[in-house]
């Protein structure tokens, strides 16, 4: 065994891992483009950019470049009664390209506090105009996060259930579809009074499942809740930033969310940063000679300068119409990839959207503890690919910077697999 992993093995608690099962870690020491390199020289494809935030690739040397000089420059500072730069650039830059009617911009650190503070805001928003509203409405099967506030707003699942009594009361509904959206409709209407705000991952249910639905049906949802006059957030952290084919899920509504969460692809995958953000009506109910009416939240590390200078940094590189081109093209990529195995017997489903492709392993049951989630990670480790199934459901979710033969390895062996397995 390896010193590093060694040590780790004596002094380190991996997440979402069981310690007494868990293989040894491997430990990675360099990144490059789409790949991660062990101690011993292996290349590994990371296929599912490591966790879903990298977007760019590894070690991005423009992103490297900007987070040196912002260290040499200003590190970081209190957030509360100073501002910087580097945070000012984000505001613009965030502002410039999501949707019209988000105006302010609030900083944390990850996707879960970007949903806390977003969850805080409408609760407060109500609280602050004196409108007892305490209920949130969110889908089954979602999933928002790991404190407790997101938890709350996450479907009830293995991972919650050692806390489900100590979570507050949440009203969960199934996906819209042709078929179930006049009740939902019905449902957000009978409850209309006490709801504080709608929760929802736009298009796909990432760690639920990946999980799709259709945006029209969404669409519907967000208008009927702004006719009921329930708030809803849309929980970007996943589809943001290119994943869905557009730079944001919600470019494919017509209706747009109250409050946007933001984190995973924001600095390209470099720093953790969170941002939500809000529209003017938000902001305005907690505008008060009172100080009450404050929102009381902030983090040590707010607004970060460097991980601030790491998200300029991958705007910059999100906006060439390089990326554009590459979210087309692997968009593309995958589809014909999908036709050719939609199928086969060992297929039970399959998915697309954008940047991310999905299909489900045809075996008995479709637990996240499923065997045949160890079986194929190991088996596609083997390979030298990155592919961390949820349970029986494989997805792809590369960086946009992966080669159209990196690519066709992935699915050439993927294809091996459903022969195999
Ligand atoms: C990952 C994720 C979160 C939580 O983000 P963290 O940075 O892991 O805390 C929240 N919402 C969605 C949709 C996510 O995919």
């Amino acid at each position: 065994m390896s010193n590093i992993v060694e040590k780790d093995l004596n002094t380190i608690w991996h997440p979402y891992t069981q310690m007494k099962t868990a293989d040894k870690p491997i430990a990675i020491v360099k990144g490059e483009g789409v790949y991660l390199f062990t101690e011993t020289g292996e290349k590994i494809i990371d296929a599912v950019s490591s966790w879903w935030v990298n977007i760019h690739g590894h070690s991005h040397p423009y992103i490297a470049q900007k987070v040196f000089e912002q260290l040499q420059t200003l590190e970081h500072v209190i957030f509360a009664g100073f501002t910087h730069p580097q945070a000012v650039n984000l505001a613009e830059n965030l502002l410039s390209i999501i949707p019209k009617n988000q105006a302010k911009i609030f900083f944390s650190d990850n996707g879960s506090t970007a949903v806390e503070v977003a969850i805080k805001m409408c609760l407060q928003f109500w609280n602050n105009k004196a409108e007892k509203r305490t209920k949130i409405l969110a889908f089954n099967n979602a999933y928002h996060g790991d404190t407790f506030g997101a938890m709350a707003v996450s479907g009830r699942s293995a991972f919650t259930a050692p806390f489900d009594t100590l979570l507050f009361d949440v009203e969960f509904i199934d996906l819209p579809n042709e078929e179930n959206i006049s009740y939902l409709k019905s449902q957000i209407s009978k409850h209309k009074s006490q709801l504080a705000c709608f929760i929802f991952e736009p298009l796909v249910q990432g760690a639920g499942g990946m999980l799709m639905y259709e945006a029209k049906y969404l669409d519907e949802l967000i208008k009927h809740c702004r006719n009921e006059n329930v708030l809803t957030i849309a929980d970007e952290v996943m589809t943001g930033f290119g994943r869905t084919g557009k730079l944001f899920a919600s470019d494919h509504l017509l209706n747009k969310a109250d409050l946007m969460c933001f984190s995973k692809g924001l600095t390209g995958g470099t720093m953790p940063l969170g941002i939500t953000s809000c529209t003017q009506e938000i902001y305005d109910a907690f505008l008060s000679d009172d100080k009450l009416k404050t929102l009381f939240h902030g983090h040590s590390f707010t607004a970060n300068p460097v991980a601030c200078a790491a998200a300029n940094a991958s705007f910059d590189i999100l906006m060439q119409a390089e990326t554009q081109q590459n979210l087309d093209r692997i968009s593309a990529k995958h589809a014909q990839f999908l036709e050719q195995i939609k199928l086969h017997p060992r297929v039970k489903k399959s998915r697309q959207c954008g940047t991310i492709v999905v299909l489900e392993w045809n075996v008995e049951g479709t637990s996240y503890f499923n065997n045949i989630r160890d079986t194929l990670y190991n088996h596609f480790l083997s390979k030298g690919i990155i592919l961390r199934p949820l349970g029986n459901i494989i997805y792809i979710m590369p960086p946009y910077c992966i080669s159209n033969d990196d690519l066709d390895y992935i699915y050439n062996e993927i294809k091996a697999a459903l022969n195999k397995f």
